[in-house]
């Protein structure tokens, strides 16, 4: 369903030039849950980004179910993102003055569904994720891993077919993290989200059905281990 070809990116910093993906070819099947792991710097979050549409490719293409996103304009890229994919980050990203009801609810806006149809979604979302009775908590209320609850309900409320994940257990504590990472299996499984987590957390990695480490800007598979 995802299919990249040859995708490479740089940054300018000043008059230099860095080249942060270097050629990458990668395809990831509908219903598949990819861990991308390697340093720090090596391009991970760079690659997920470029895959969920938050960031352009350089060269080489990126499709998504036959739709190749570099050609789309950026109306119709910001279009595309609010429906096929959800984010999940290392620090919730929750915005602070919105409870978690209506943090779930703010992807919504941007479609056409009428006020019934939300509260149906948001209350959905919020129950796959156990946080049904927190509703009208703000996240300075929550803890961590709850907050991270309802940001995966924000992502999944939109029912999106892709889930991608930057360091979702980054700032957890083991037991929350497990939480996290129970719900992301329940989520890959019983929902068939393919899900693509970048991660230094072993935990995380070993959930996953593959996983393929960046070290460089420069992917390869597991089982050349890459770390420097
Ligand atoms: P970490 O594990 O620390 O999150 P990462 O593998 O996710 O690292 P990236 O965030 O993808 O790494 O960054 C890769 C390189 O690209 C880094 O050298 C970073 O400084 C650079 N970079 C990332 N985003 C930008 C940007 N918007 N402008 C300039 N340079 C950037
Ligand atoms: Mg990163």
């Amino acid at each position: 369903m995802v299919s990249i070809q040859n995708v490479t990116k740089t940054y300018k910093r000043g008059n230099e030039v860095i080249s942060v993906l270097k050629d990458i070819s990668l395809n990831i099947g509908q219903g598949e849950y990819l861990a991308l792991m390697g340093p720090s710097g090596s391009g991970k979050s760079t690659l997920l980004n470029l895959i969920a549409g938050l960031d352009r490719a350089d060269a080489g293409s990126i499709e998504v179910d036959g739709i190749d996103i570099a050609i789309l304009s950026e109306s119709e890229l910001a279009r595309w993102r609010a429906t096929n994919v959800g984010f999940i980050f290392q620090f919730y990203n929750l915005i602070p003055v919105l409870t978690a009801y209506e943090n779930v609810e703010l992807p919504l806006i941007l479609t056409s569904l009428s006020g019934r149809e939300r509260k149906e979604h948001v209350y959905t979302a919020l129950k796959a994720v156990n946080m049904e009775d927190r509703l009208w908590h703000y996240p300075s209320q929550l803890s961590g891993g709850q907050q991270q609850r309802v940001a995966i309900a924000r992502a999944i409320v939109t029912d999106p077919a892709i889930l991608v994940a930057d360091e979702p257990t980054g700032d957890l504590d083991r037991v929350s993290a497990e939480i996290v990472l129970e719900l992301m299996d329940r989520l890959n499984k019983d929902m068939g989200k393919t899900i693509i987590v970048v991660t230094h957390d072993p935990w995380a990695g070993n959930r996953a059905h593959s996983m393929k480490h960046l070290d460089k800007g420069v992917l390869s598979n597991d089982d050349q281990d890459s770390h420097s």
